[in-house]
């Protein structure tokens, strides 16, 4: 174990919570060892501020709990302690051990499953400060800051990879991914952070272990692109996750759409864009808009194919929506209070190209206006051909009430009355090959 001393590093505790130190401290008045670990200690060594502290510690959850009130167990997978300080809540968790060996009953109850493929379902085997290290996804991510004499503990090359710039996996790579496979996503998801490269191990065994990713409950797989999109970098991480192709676990349809066509990959990416100009504005973002983005290109598509099938474009809307809504649930467990915002959007699309003045009005109060408009002028940058209405919209919008302009072209029937002419074409389609 490598001890860095105080003046060999940058942390400084003046950048740590209150509430961190606080209950370092009070786990060491206790007779145990705590630390702090994971992203805190790697954002602090860049410079960065960390958005939260994770707190490693000798103590059992049973123990952390007694000796904190205002605290909670939880998790089943990794079993967690929150302790609250205010509106502050530490993440304490306990030492974990080497799965593969017999659980050390003298600590209490503690427990570790595996499936057959070598996927960890259970990994509560307590451990020492070493073991807990090498179970740490990557090496930037398992540094262990010690506020009682300000070192920093360095079980696995961490701080030698943070001056590499390298987002390394910790252990055999395929190993490591077989046991969880969402460490891929990190590895993707930090490389893009933090703008590091990908070490080439761990880069080379993504693709033999990524269909594994198959094995993860939509559930797990949603709260990671929640990880994944909405902390700053999505762009970024779009990149990454195409460089490595991992995208198709998340989005298998979107991945197929965006790599063979330039408009829809410009559309994705500017909606990624301005989610992380957004975020970074202290603006608030919904899921609903990117995702709408995403599968976006799926959705045109299929509602292009039902038109050419004779299908009303109301109506091809609504089903297209309706089967890649219901597609996407398979691989991502994405909750209705974001596919039915989604869903306004793509159908408000048809009402915002078509129309009078006196309904686009009406569309003006609707109160998921702003996001179609938004969705719609986004369509525009990224070079879809919707016959120019985004700049009507933003004329209209301005205008006093009493006041029309001419007319949208609708370049076919209004929206809502049935058959009819079909809408003209927006872009050129390559078609899927026939046989693959
Ligand atoms: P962020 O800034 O995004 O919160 P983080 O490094 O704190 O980054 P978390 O997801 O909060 O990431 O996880 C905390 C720590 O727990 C990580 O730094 C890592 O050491 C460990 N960890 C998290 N997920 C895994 C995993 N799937 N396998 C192994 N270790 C993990
Ligand atoms: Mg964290």
């Amino acid at each position: 174990m490598k001890v860095i001393p105080r003046d060999q590093h940058c942390i400084s505790r003046k950048n740590i919570s209150d509430g961190a130190l606080k209950v370092m401290a009070q786990l060491r008045r206790n007779g145990h060892q705590a630390y702090l670990v994971g992203g805190a200690v790697r954002d602090l060594l860049l410079g960065g501020h960390p958005k939260d502290f994770d707190v490693a510690t000798d103590a059992t959850p049973e123990e952390v709990h007694a000796i904190f009130r205002s605290s909670r167990i939880i998790g089943r997978r990794f079993r967690i302690v929150h302790v609250r300080f205010g509106r502050e809540v530490i993440e304490v968790t306990t030492f974990r051990g080497h799965h593969d060996s017999e659980p050390d009953t003298s600590r209490g109850k503690s427990q570790s499953h595996q499936s057959d493929q070598g996927l960890l379902l259970r990994d509560n085997v307590f451990g020492t400060l070493e073991e807990d290290a090498v179970r740490r996804d990557l090496t930037v991510n398992a540094l262990y800051y010690d506020a009682a004499n300000f070192a920093v503990y360095d079980h696995v090359h961490g701080m030698q990879d943070m001056l590499r710039r390298s987002v390394c996996i910790i252990g055999d790579p395929e190993v490591r991914f077989r046991e969880d496979p969402v460490r891929m996503l990190r590895v993707a998801r930090f490389a893009a952070k933090l703008e590091f490269t990908v070490e080439a191990e761990t880069a080379a065994a993504i693709p033999r272990c990524a269909h594994l990713l198959r094995e993860i409950p939509a559930a797990r797989l949603f709260d990671e692109f929640l990880k994944l999109f909405f902390s700053g970098y999505a762009e970024r991480t779009l990149q990454q996750l195409l460089e490595h192709d991992l995208l198709r676990y998340l989005f298998p349809d979107s991945d197929y759409e965006i790599r063979q066509d330039s408009v829809a990959m410009g559309l994705v990416q500017a909606a990624m864009r301005s989610t992380d100009q957004r975020i970074s504005a202290d603006k608030p973002v919904t899921p609903a808009f990117l995702l709408a983005a995403l599968l976006w290109p799926v959705v045109d598509r299929l509602a292009d194919q039902l038109r050419d099938r004779g299908d009303p474009p109301v109506a091809a809307m609504h089903s297209a929506a309706q089967q890649v809504v219901t597609s996407a649930l398979q691989t991502l467990a994405i909750p209705r209070r974001f596919t039915m915002p989604m869903r306004e959007i793509w159908e408000f699309q048809l009402r915002l190209q078509r129309g009078n003045s006196r309904k686009a009005r009406e569309l003006l109060q609707n109160r998921r206006f702003r996001a179609a408009y938004d969705f719609l002028l986004l369509r525009e940058q990224a070079g879809e051909e919707t016959g120019d209405v985004g700049a009507f919209w933003t004329d209209f919008q301005t205008l006093p009430e009493n006041q029309n302009l001419p007319m949208i072209d609708t370049g076919g029937e209004e929206a809502g009355d049935g058959a009819g002419s079909r809408p003209r074409r927006r872009r050129p389609r390559k078609r899927r090959p026939a046989t693959s």
